[in-house]
C-alpha cells in the first residue's frame, strides 16, 4: 500500500508552543504542575501529561487557597479576569500557552472596547477561544455563530467583527454580509488562522489523488471533524481514527493509496504510529514482488546497516583525500563501529525512540536478541580489525568505546551537579549530536591516518572536517524531526535549545561554510575532481534541510534513508574518482 501523508498533519504552531511550554515546565518547572483546562483536544496526549505529573485545572480554587506552584493557560487562551483569579488563589507562576495568533484578536477587541466599540465575534460561544475573547470585550462582546442570529442582535453602533480562528471562511464572509446590511460599515479583522486554512485546502486535493483518506485525531476536536467532513466531500471512504488500534485493515486493504491527515492537536508519534501500521497492511492490487521489496528497504534501514554502510563509504572518501588507498579493513572497522554505536544506543534510548519512531521502536522490540547480539559482535570485531592494524588503532577505537559507554553514566559528584546542571555526558545540551560528529570523524578520518601512518594535516583537517559536519547535520537534521518526543522524554537537544528554526538555519551555514572549505581545499593541494564531488552530498544534505525547513513531512524510513544515501554517495563517487 502507498501511504501518503499530508504537508500540514498534526500539531499547529499554537499547540505545538502550548505542547512544549507545558513538557518543560513538567521536567523544570515549580511543581505541582497544571493545565488550565484540558491543554489540547487529544485523550492520548492528556494521559501522557499525566502521566508527567501534569494535572488538570478544572474550577479556579478561592482566593489565597493554594500555596505555589505552576498554571499552564491553554493555547485558547482565557479571559483576563481569569488570569487575575488564578494569581489570586495562590500559584506562584502562571505560563502564557496562549497561541500568538488568539493574542493578536485578544488585543484587537481589548482596544475596540476601549474605544467604545461593539465587537462581534463570529464563533461557536460555548468554545474556550470565544470564552477567552469574550472577556477582553469589557461587556460590550456578541457571538455569533450563523448569519441568521445576526437578526437577533441589538442596535449596535461602531462595529468591529473578528472571527474565531477556526472559523471557517464562508461562514465569516456571509455574516460580515448580514452585518453589514443591518447597520452599514462595519471594521472587519478576518482572523481566521491559516493554519486551518491550509489543512483543509490540502485535504481537498490529497482526497482526490487517494483512494482513501484517514484522518487522525481526537474525536472530541473540531478542526480534526472538519477535516473528516472536507475529506468526504470527495465521495472517497474517510476513517476518522485516534490510534493505530482504530484502522479497519480490511477495509483499507481494498484500497492501493491512502492519504494521511491529523488534526491540529494530534502528536507525531500518534500519525508515526499510523503510518508504520498503514505500511504494514499489503494492499490486495500490490504485487507481490514490490511487497517484499518495501520489508526489504525497512529492514536495511531499521538494522543501521545502511547507516553503517554509508559510515564505510566515508572511509574510503576520508582515505582518498588523504592520498591513501582505500583499505577494507578500515571500511570494515568503519562498518562495524558505526553499526554496533547505533544499535546499542537505540537500546539504551528506548523510552524517545517509542515517541520519535514507532516503526524503529517496534522492529527493535521484535528482533531484540539478534540485533543486541550482532552489536556486541560488530563492536568487538570493530576492536579486533583495529589490533590487527597496530595498537595505536586499537587504543584510539577502545578510548572512544570507552567514552561512549561513560557517555550515560553521572561523573560529577553530586554537590558540582546542582552548580554545573549536569551529572554525566549526556545530560549536557547537544551533547549527542556533538559526540556523535566526533566518533565519527575519527573512525573514518583519523583511523586512516593512523594506520597508515601518513600524516598530512590538511588533508586530514579536511576529511575530518567533512566528516564531521556531515555527520552533525545528519543528527541535528533528525533531532528536528524527533523534538517532539525528545520533549516528552526530557532530552536536551540541540533542537530544544536553539529551536527548531535555529537548528535548520545552523544545519545551512555549517553545510555553506563546509561547501566553500572544500572549495578552497585544491589551493592546498588536494585533488580538485574529488573535492568537486565531494560537494554532491553536502548539496543532497542541504536539500534535505530545506525539505523539512518548509515543513515537509517525510515517511519514515524514506526519510533517514535519503539523508544516509549522502554517506554512500561520497564513498561511492570518490570511489569513482579514484578508478577513473
Ligand atoms: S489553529 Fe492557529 S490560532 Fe489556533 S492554536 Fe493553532 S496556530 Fe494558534
Amino acid at each position: 500500500m502507498r501511504v501518503r501523508l499530508a504537508r500540514h498533519a498534526g500539531f499547529c504552531m499554537g499547540v505545538r508552543r502550548a505542547m512544549e511550554l507545558a513538557l518543560a515546565q513538567a521536567h523544570h518547572g515549580e511543581g505541582p504542575v497544571f493545565t488550565y483546562g484540558p491543554l489540547i483536544h487529544n485523550p492520548q496526549v492528556l494521559e501522557l501529561l499525566e502521566s508527567k505529573g501534569i494535572r488538570v485545572l478544572g474550577e479556579i480554587p478561592p482566593e489565597g487557597s493554594v500555596t505555589g506552584g505552576t498554571v499552564i493557560i491553554r493555547a485558547h487562551g482565557v479571559p483576563p479576569q481569569d488570569k487575575a483569579r488564578l494569581k489570586q488563589a495562590g500559584f506562584s507562576q502562571i505560563v502564557e500557552g496562549t497561541c500568538p495568533r488568539v493574542i493578536r484578536v485578544q488585543a484587537i477587541i481589548a482596544r475596540a472596547a476601549k474605544r467604545g466599540a461593539d465587537v462581534v465575534i463570529v464563533g461557536d460561544a460555548s468554545h474556550p477561544e470565544v470564552v477567552g475573547l469574550l472577556g477582553h470585550a469589557q461587556g460590550r462582546g456578541r457571538v455569533v455563530s450563523r448569519p441568521s442570529e445576526v437578526a437577533g442582535l441589538p442596535q449596535l453602533k461602531d462595529v468591529v467583527v473578528v472571527a474565531q480562528t477556526t472559523q471557517t471562511g464562508e461562514n465569516f464572509a456571509a455574516i460580515v454580509q448580514e452585518l453589514i446590511s443591518r447597520f452599514g460599515p462595519v471594521e472587519v479583522h478576518e482572523t481566521i488562522c491559516e493554519a486551518t486554512h491550509h489543512r483543509q485546502d490540502e485535504v481537498k486535493s490529497l482526497a482526490q489523488e487517494v483512494d482513501g483518506v484517514v484522518v487522525v485525531g481526537g474525536r472530541n476536536s473540531g478542526n480534526t471533524q472538519r477535516l473528516a467532513l472536507v475529506a468526504a466531500e470527495s465521495n472517497k471512504p474517510v476513517f476518522a481514527v485516534e490510534t493505530e488500534e482504530e484502522l479497519p485493515r480490511g477495509e483499507l486493504a481494498h484500497l492501493d493509496t491512502i492519504g494521511v491527515t491529523a488534526g491540529a492537536s494530534t502528536p507525531n508519534w500518534l500519525i508515526k504510529r499510523v503510518l508504520r501500521e498503514l505500511g504494514a497492511i499489503r494492499s490486495e492490487r500490490e504485487g507481490g514482488g514490490s511487497y517484499i521489496l518495501r520489508r526489504v528497504f525497512r529492514f536495511f534501514v531499521r538494522s543501521q546497516l545502511l547507516v553503517a554502510l554509508g559510515a564505510a563509504g566515508m572511509t574510503c572518501a576520508a582515505s582518498l583525500l588523504q592520498g591513501l588507498v582505500p583499505h577494507p579493513a578500515l571500511a570494515a572497522t568503519a562498518f562495524f563501529y558505526i553499526y554496533a554505536m547505533h544499535i546499542l544506543n537505540h537500546f539504551l534510548d528506548k523510552e524517545a525512540g517509542q515517541y520519535n519512531d514507532p516503526d524503529r521502536a517496534q522492529f527493535l522490540a521484535k528482533h531484540r536478541a539478534f540485533l543486541i547480539g550482532s552489536g556486541i559482535f560488530s563492536a568487538a570485531a570493530a576492536l579486533m580489525l583495529c589490533f590487527m592494524m597496530g595498537l595505536w588503532p586499537f587504543v584510539i577505537v577502545s578510548l572512544i568505546s570507552l567514552l561512549g559507554i561513560l557517555y550515560s553514566v553521572p561523573v560529577v559528584p553530586p554537590s558540582l551537579k546542582r552548580r554545573l546542571g549536569f551529572a554525566s555526558l549526556k545530560d549536557i545540551p547537544g551533547s549527542k549530536t556533538v559526540s556523535a560528529a566526533g566518533a565519527w570523524a575519527v573512525v573514518v578520518a583519523v583511523l586512516p591516518a593512523v594506520g597508515f601512518e601518513v600524516w598530512q594535516p590538511a588533508a586530514l583537517a579536511l576529511a575530518f572536517v567533512y566528516t564531521a559536519v556531515l555527520v552533525f547535520c545528519r543528527c541535528a537534521v533528525f533531532d528536528v524531526l524527533d523534538v517532539q518526543g525528545d520533549l516528552v522524554v526530557g532530552k536536551e537537544t540541540i533542537p530544544i535549545m536553539l529551536g527548531e528554526a535555529g537548528t535548520l538555519r545552523l544545519v545551512t551555514w555549517l553545510l555553506a561554510a563546509l561547501a566553500v572549505l572544500v572549495l578552497l581545499a585544491p589551493l592546498a593541494g588536494l585533488p580538485a575532481v574529488l573535492c568537486l564531488l565531494l560537494l554532491i552530498p553536502i548539496a543532497g544534505l542541504a536539500l534535505m534541510q530545506r525539505v523539512l525547513s518548509r515543513g515537509d513531512v517525510l515517511i519514515g524510513a524514506a526519510s533517514e534513508a535519503l539523508v544516509d544515501f549522502n554517506f554512500w554517495l561520497a564513498g561511492v563517487l570518490a570511489l569513482a574518482w579514484w578508478i577513473i
